[in-house]
């Protein structure tokens, strides 16, 4: 489990600043909706981070809708 940056409860997403793609710390959705410009960041499910590592190992090309 991850704790929010800010609040510390449990966080169910990575941010980061689209700018500084190293920097990278779990929130939680009421502080991201709460302090975060959705402009400049970039959000990630925590839960979806091993399913694009096994789509990487494999291969297989993520498929984004839209394009
Ligand atoms: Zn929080």
């Amino acid at each position: 489990m991850q704790a929010c940056f800010r609040c510390k409860n449990t966080a169910g997403f990575w941010v980061m600043a689209k700018d500084a793609h190293v920097v990278r710390r779990p929130w939680c959705l009421s502080c991201i909706a709460e302090v975060l410009d959705k402009d400049e960041t970039a959000m990630t499910r925590i839960e979806a981070v091993p399913r694009l590592k096994r789509a990487f190992a494999g291969g297989e090309r993520p498929v984004s809708p839209g394009s």
